[in-house]
Protein backbone atom coordinates (compact mmCIF):
# COMPACT_ATOMS: atom_id res chain seq x y z
CA UNK A 1 0.00 0.00 0.00
CA UNK A 2 1.41 3.05 0.73
CA UNK A 3 3.66 4.98 2.96
CA UNK A 4 5.04 3.84 6.56
CA UNK A 5 7.23 2.27 4.89
CA UNK A 6 8.18 4.45 1.49
CA UNK A 7 7.79 7.66 2.97
CA UNK A 8 5.68 8.74 0.70
CA UNK A 9 2.54 10.74 0.81
CA UNK A 10 -0.54 8.49 0.81
CA UNK A 11 -2.35 8.98 -1.65
CA UNK A 12 -6.59 10.10 -1.19
CA UNK A 13 -9.18 9.91 -3.83
CA UNK A 14 -11.80 12.51 -2.65
CA UNK A 15 -15.47 12.04 -4.35
CA UNK A 16 -15.83 15.83 -3.43
CA UNK A 17 -19.18 17.94 -3.82
CA UNK A 18 -18.11 21.92 -3.76
CA UNK A 19 -20.25 24.71 -3.25
CA UNK A 20 -19.86 28.45 -2.66
CA UNK A 21 -21.16 29.66 0.41
CA UNK A 22 -22.88 33.01 -0.02
CA UNK A 23 -23.29 34.17 3.59
CA UNK A 24 -25.01 37.06 4.40
CA UNK A 25 -25.27 38.91 8.28
CA UNK A 26 -28.68 40.75 9.47
CA UNK A 27 -29.80 42.08 12.93
CA UNK A 28 -32.86 38.84 11.83
CA UNK A 29 -33.27 36.23 9.83
CA UNK A 30 -36.38 36.72 6.97
CA UNK A 31 -39.56 34.79 7.44
CA UNK A 32 -41.65 33.94 4.19
CA UNK A 33 -42.07 36.62 2.01
CA UNK A 34 -39.99 39.25 3.81
CA UNK A 35 -36.94 41.48 2.75
CA UNK A 36 -34.26 41.94 5.65
CA UNK A 37 -31.88 44.43 5.04
CA UNK A 38 -28.50 42.60 5.52
CA UNK A 39 -24.76 44.18 7.11
CA UNK A 40 -22.27 41.91 5.54
CA UNK A 41 -21.63 39.49 3.07
CA UNK A 42 -18.51 36.67 2.29
CA UNK A 43 -18.09 34.48 -0.13
CA UNK A 44 -16.09 31.46 0.95
CA UNK A 45 -15.61 28.12 -0.92
CA UNK A 46 -17.06 25.04 0.65
CA UNK A 47 -18.71 22.24 0.16
CA UNK A 48 -17.83 19.12 2.54
CA UNK A 49 -15.86 17.24 -0.24
CA UNK A 50 -14.15 19.95 -1.08
CA UNK A 51 -13.21 20.69 2.73
CA UNK A 52 -12.14 17.28 3.29
CA UNK A 53 -10.29 17.11 0.26
CA UNK A 54 -8.53 20.31 1.64
CA UNK A 55 -8.32 18.88 5.25
CA UNK A 56 -6.71 15.33 3.76
CA UNK A 57 -4.12 17.65 1.47
CA UNK A 58 -3.27 20.04 4.94
CA UNK A 59 -2.79 16.73 6.91
CA UNK A 60 -0.73 15.91 4.55
CA UNK A 61 -1.99 13.59 1.63
CA UNK A 62 -1.46 13.39 -1.61
CA UNK A 63 -4.98 14.27 -2.20
CA UNK A 64 -7.40 13.98 -5.82
CA UNK A 65 -10.54 15.73 -5.68
CA UNK A 66 -13.38 13.90 -7.94
CA UNK A 67 -15.86 16.81 -8.61
CA UNK A 68 -18.15 18.81 -10.83
CA UNK A 69 -18.11 22.85 -11.12
CA UNK A 70 -20.50 25.37 -12.75
CA UNK A 71 -19.49 27.35 -16.02
CA UNK A 72 -20.22 30.24 -14.28
CA UNK A 73 -18.42 32.99 -12.32
CA UNK A 74 -17.92 30.34 -9.61
CA UNK A 75 -15.60 27.94 -11.00
CA UNK A 76 -12.88 29.70 -10.68
CA UNK A 77 -12.62 30.46 -7.64
CA UNK A 78 -13.74 27.10 -6.55
CA UNK A 79 -10.83 25.50 -8.35
CA UNK A 80 -8.10 27.91 -7.19
CA UNK A 81 -9.07 27.11 -3.72
CA UNK A 82 -8.81 23.34 -4.33
CA UNK A 83 -5.42 23.99 -5.95
CA UNK A 84 -3.90 26.29 -3.71
CA UNK A 85 -4.45 23.61 -0.94
CA UNK A 86 -2.06 21.22 -3.36
CA UNK A 87 -4.90 19.12 -3.99
CA UNK A 88 -5.04 17.97 -7.61
CA UNK A 89 -7.42 19.19 -9.91
CA UNK A 90 -7.09 17.85 -13.22
CA UNK A 91 -10.01 15.75 -13.21
CA UNK A 92 -12.65 18.45 -11.80
CA UNK A 93 -15.57 18.33 -14.57
CA UNK A 94 -17.08 21.74 -15.61
CA UNK A 95 -20.91 21.05 -16.36
CA UNK A 96 -22.91 23.44 -18.24
CA UNK A 97 -24.90 25.57 -15.53
CA UNK A 98 -24.38 27.22 -11.82
CA UNK A 99 -21.92 25.83 -9.49
CA UNK A 100 -22.87 24.24 -6.23
CA UNK A 101 -23.95 27.35 -4.21
CA UNK A 102 -25.43 27.63 -0.36
CA UNK A 103 -27.27 30.70 0.47
CA UNK A 104 -26.98 30.95 4.18
CA UNK A 105 -28.25 33.52 6.09
CA UNK A 106 -27.08 34.27 9.77
CA UNK A 107 -28.44 36.41 12.25
CA UNK A 108 -26.57 37.95 15.08
CA UNK A 109 -27.68 35.33 17.88
CA UNK A 110 -26.10 32.89 15.30
CA UNK A 111 -28.95 31.09 14.17
CA UNK A 112 -28.41 30.15 10.28
CA UNK A 113 -31.07 29.15 7.43
CA UNK A 114 -29.35 27.45 4.64
CA UNK A 115 -30.55 26.92 1.09
CA UNK A 116 -28.02 25.05 -0.99
CA UNK A 117 -28.51 24.45 -4.79
CA UNK A 118 -26.75 21.44 -5.77
CA UNK A 119 -25.88 22.92 -9.23
CA UNK A 120 -23.18 20.74 -10.55
CA UNK A 121 -22.82 18.86 -7.94
CA UNK A 122 -26.56 17.12 -9.36
CA UNK A 123 -24.62 15.78 -12.22
CA UNK A 124 -22.37 13.63 -10.60
CA UNK A 125 -23.86 10.85 -11.46
CA UNK A 126 -21.62 8.16 -12.60
CA UNK A 127 -17.94 7.90 -13.17
CA UNK A 128 -15.74 8.40 -16.23
CA UNK A 129 -12.79 6.03 -16.98
CA UNK A 130 -10.07 8.31 -15.82
CA UNK A 131 -11.95 9.10 -12.80
CA UNK A 132 -12.21 5.53 -12.02
CA UNK A 133 -8.65 5.03 -12.32
CA UNK A 134 -8.06 7.91 -9.88
CA UNK A 135 -9.73 5.98 -6.96
CA UNK A 136 -8.26 2.54 -7.94
CA UNK A 137 -4.74 3.80 -8.17
CA UNK A 138 -5.45 5.30 -4.66
CA UNK A 139 -4.60 4.15 -1.04
CA UNK A 140 -7.82 5.60 0.38
CA UNK A 141 -11.48 7.00 -1.42
CA UNK A 142 -13.18 9.48 0.57
CA UNK A 143 -17.05 10.34 -0.25
CA UNK A 144 -19.90 12.59 1.80
CA UNK A 145 -23.56 12.48 0.54
CA UNK A 146 -23.46 15.73 -0.93
CA UNK A 147 -22.96 13.92 -4.36
CA UNK A 148 -25.94 11.82 -5.98
CA UNK A 149 -25.76 8.33 -4.35
CA UNK A 150 -25.26 6.53 -7.84
CA UNK A 151 -21.43 7.85 -7.89
CA UNK A 152 -20.91 7.25 -4.30
CA UNK A 153 -21.82 3.86 -4.86
CA UNK A 154 -19.70 3.02 -7.90
CA UNK A 155 -16.92 4.67 -6.45
CA UNK A 156 -17.06 2.78 -3.22
CA UNK A 157 -17.51 -0.66 -5.07
CA UNK A 158 -14.65 -0.07 -7.37
CA UNK A 159 -12.40 1.22 -4.34
CA UNK A 160 -13.06 -1.92 -2.34
CA UNK A 161 -12.64 -4.64 -5.45
CA UNK A 162 -9.44 -2.23 -5.92
CA UNK A 163 -8.72 -3.31 -2.06
CA UNK A 164 -8.34 0.82 -1.76
CA UNK A 165 -9.46 1.88 2.06
CA UNK A 166 -13.35 2.95 1.67
CA UNK A 167 -14.18 5.63 4.41
CA UNK A 168 -17.51 7.44 4.17
CA UNK A 169 -18.52 10.29 6.02
CA UNK A 170 -22.34 10.04 5.88
CA UNK A 171 -23.53 13.60 5.60
CA UNK A 172 -25.95 14.40 5.46
CA UNK A 173 -27.21 11.55 6.83
CA UNK A 174 -29.25 9.23 4.63
CA UNK A 175 -29.80 5.61 4.62
CA UNK A 176 -26.54 3.68 3.28
CA UNK A 177 -27.99 1.36 0.29
CA UNK A 178 -26.80 -2.54 0.89
CA UNK A 179 -24.51 -1.92 -1.97
CA UNK A 180 -22.77 0.94 -0.35
CA UNK A 181 -22.37 -0.48 2.97
CA UNK A 182 -20.77 -3.19 1.80
CA UNK A 183 -18.08 -1.99 0.24
CA UNK A 184 -17.32 0.68 3.32
CA UNK A 185 -14.41 0.03 5.65
CA UNK A 186 -14.90 3.24 7.91
CA UNK A 187 -17.57 5.24 8.80
CA UNK A 188 -17.23 8.33 10.24
CA UNK A 189 -20.83 10.23 11.18
CA UNK A 190 -21.54 12.95 13.93
CA UNK A 191 -23.64 12.25 16.79
CA UNK A 192 -26.96 13.49 15.09
CA UNK A 193 -25.97 11.59 11.78
CA UNK A 194 -25.96 8.15 13.83
CA UNK A 195 -28.78 8.72 15.53
CA UNK A 196 -30.76 9.30 12.15
CA UNK A 197 -28.53 6.22 10.48
CA UNK A 198 -29.29 3.64 13.27
CA UNK A 199 -33.00 4.85 13.56
CA UNK A 200 -32.37 5.24 17.34
CA UNK A 201 -33.14 9.21 18.37
CA UNK A 202 -31.65 9.83 21.89
CA UNK A 203 -29.94 6.22 22.24
CA UNK A 204 -26.99 6.14 24.40
CA UNK A 205 -23.46 5.78 22.70
CA UNK A 206 -22.61 2.47 23.29
CA UNK A 207 -26.08 1.41 21.35
CA UNK A 208 -25.38 3.40 18.40
CA UNK A 209 -22.27 1.72 17.82
CA UNK A 210 -23.66 -1.44 18.58
CA UNK A 211 -26.23 -0.55 16.02
CA UNK A 212 -23.83 0.61 13.10
CA UNK A 213 -21.19 -1.54 13.32
CA UNK A 214 -24.30 -4.34 12.54
CA UNK A 215 -23.55 -2.45 9.42
CA UNK A 216 -20.46 -1.49 8.48
CA UNK A 217 -17.22 -3.25 9.85
CA UNK A 218 -15.81 -0.26 11.70
CA UNK A 219 -17.04 2.94 12.76
CA UNK A 220 -15.88 6.65 14.21
CA UNK A 221 -19.26 8.74 16.06
CA UNK A 222 -17.98 12.18 16.50
CA UNK A 223 -18.93 14.04 19.42
CA UNK A 224 -17.77 17.69 19.19
CA UNK A 225 -15.93 18.87 21.79
CA UNK A 226 -16.61 15.64 23.44
CA UNK A 227 -14.35 13.88 21.06
CA UNK A 228 -14.75 10.82 19.18
CA UNK A 229 -15.48 7.09 19.89
CA UNK A 230 -14.89 4.09 17.61
CA UNK A 231 -16.15 0.61 16.92
CA UNK A 232 -15.30 -2.46 15.10
CA UNK A 233 -16.56 -5.79 14.19
CA UNK A 234 -13.58 -7.42 16.23
CA UNK A 235 -15.00 -5.87 19.41
CA UNK A 236 -13.09 -2.98 19.56
CA UNK A 237 -14.52 -0.02 21.53
CA UNK A 238 -12.13 3.36 22.18
CA UNK A 239 -12.94 6.76 23.79
CA UNK A 240 -11.10 9.48 22.71
CA UNK A 241 -11.34 13.00 24.23
CA UNK A 242 -10.80 16.39 22.85
CA UNK A 243 -8.20 18.68 22.85
CA UNK A 244 -9.63 21.47 25.88
CA UNK A 245 -9.74 24.46 23.98
CA UNK A 246 -11.56 28.05 23.39
CA UNK A 247 -13.88 27.10 20.32
CA UNK A 248 -14.22 30.47 18.46
CA UNK A 249 -16.41 28.65 15.39
CA UNK A 250 -16.38 25.05 14.79
CA UNK A 251 -18.08 24.97 11.14
CA UNK A 252 -15.70 22.41 9.49
CA UNK A 253 -14.39 20.76 12.19
CA UNK A 254 -15.89 17.59 11.43
CA UNK A 255 -14.40 17.90 8.04
CA UNK A 256 -11.05 18.08 9.16
CA UNK A 257 -11.49 15.36 11.09
CA UNK A 258 -12.00 13.07 8.64
CA UNK A 259 -9.34 14.64 6.59
CA UNK A 260 -7.01 13.91 9.30
CA UNK A 261 -8.46 10.13 10.32
CA UNK A 262 -7.84 9.09 6.67
CA UNK A 263 -4.33 10.39 6.72
CA UNK A 264 -3.30 9.43 10.24
CA UNK A 265 -5.39 5.96 9.35
CA UNK A 266 -2.97 5.08 5.75
CA UNK A 267 0.33 6.09 7.94
CA UNK A 268 -0.64 2.47 10.10
CA UNK A 269 -0.57 4.83 12.95
CA UNK A 270 -2.92 2.96 15.14
CA UNK A 271 -6.77 3.14 15.19
CA UNK A 272 -6.30 5.16 18.84
CA UNK A 273 -3.35 6.88 17.79
CA UNK A 274 -5.14 8.12 14.77
CA UNK A 275 -8.42 9.24 16.41
CA UNK A 276 -6.63 11.62 18.61
CA UNK A 277 -4.53 13.19 16.21
CA UNK A 278 -8.05 13.52 14.24
CA UNK A 279 -9.56 14.95 17.23
CA UNK A 280 -6.54 17.38 17.58
CA UNK A 281 -7.41 18.55 14.21
CA UNK A 282 -11.10 19.13 14.72
CA UNK A 283 -10.02 20.63 17.92
CA UNK A 284 -7.52 23.12 15.79
CA UNK A 285 -10.01 23.85 13.37
CA UNK A 286 -12.56 24.89 16.12
CA UNK A 287 -10.19 27.86 17.24
CA UNK A 288 -10.33 30.30 14.13
CA UNK A 289 -12.82 31.43 12.36
CA UNK A 290 -13.97 30.18 8.95
CA UNK A 291 -14.48 26.94 7.04
CA UNK A 292 -11.72 25.73 4.54
CA UNK A 293 -9.87 29.03 5.51
CA UNK A 294 -9.24 26.98 8.95
CA UNK A 295 -8.32 23.40 8.36
CA UNK A 296 -4.93 23.31 9.72
CA UNK A 297 -1.98 22.32 8.46
CA UNK A 298 -0.36 19.27 9.63
CA UNK A 299 2.33 21.21 11.45
CA UNK A 300 -1.13 22.96 13.57
CA UNK A 301 -2.33 19.32 14.22
CA UNK A 302 1.00 18.21 15.86
CA UNK A 303 1.04 20.92 18.01
CA UNK A 304 -2.51 20.80 19.14
CA UNK A 305 -1.77 17.16 19.43
CA UNK A 306 1.58 17.14 21.60
CA UNK A 307 -0.36 19.80 23.52
CA UNK A 308 -3.70 17.24 24.33
CA UNK A 309 -0.97 14.77 25.09
CA UNK A 310 -2.43 12.27 27.68
P1 LIG B 1 -19.49 17.92 12.92
O1 LIG B 1 -18.92 19.28 12.66
O2 LIG B 1 -19.45 17.02 11.72
O3 LIG B 1 -20.83 17.92 13.62
P2 LIG B 1 -18.19 17.48 15.49
O4 LIG B 1 -18.85 18.73 15.98
O5 LIG B 1 -18.45 16.21 16.23
O6 LIG B 1 -18.46 17.23 13.93
O7 LIG B 1 -16.61 17.79 15.50
C1 LIG B 1 -15.67 16.94 14.93
C2 LIG B 1 -14.46 16.81 15.82
O8 LIG B 1 -13.86 18.11 15.99
C3 LIG B 1 -14.80 16.32 17.24
O9 LIG B 1 -14.76 14.90 17.28
C4 LIG B 1 -13.65 16.95 18.04
O10 LIG B 1 -12.50 16.15 17.95
C5 LIG B 1 -13.40 18.27 17.33
N1 LIG B 1 -14.15 19.37 17.97
C6 LIG B 1 -15.31 19.91 17.55
N2 LIG B 1 -15.77 20.86 18.40
C7 LIG B 1 -14.84 20.93 19.40
C8 LIG B 1 -14.70 21.69 20.62
N3 LIG B 1 -15.61 22.62 20.96
N4 LIG B 1 -13.61 21.45 21.39
C9 LIG B 1 -12.69 20.53 21.06
N5 LIG B 1 -12.76 19.78 19.93
C10 LIG B 1 -13.81 19.96 19.12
Amino acid sequence: MTDAATGAAPRVTVLASVNMDLVGTAAHLPRAGETVLGDGFAMIPGGKGANQAVAAARAGAACTAIAAVGDDAFASPLLDGLAAAGVDTALVRTAPGPSGVALIAVDTAGENQILVASGANATLTDLTDAETAAITAADALVCQLETPMPAVVAAARAAHRAQVRVIVNAAPARDLPDELREAIDLLIVNRGEAEQIAGAPEAATEDLLDALVALVPRVVVTLGAGGAVYADRDGARIEVAAPVIEAVDTTAAGDAFVGALTVAWLEDRGIADALRWACAAGAACATAFGAASSLPERAAIDEMYDRSAP
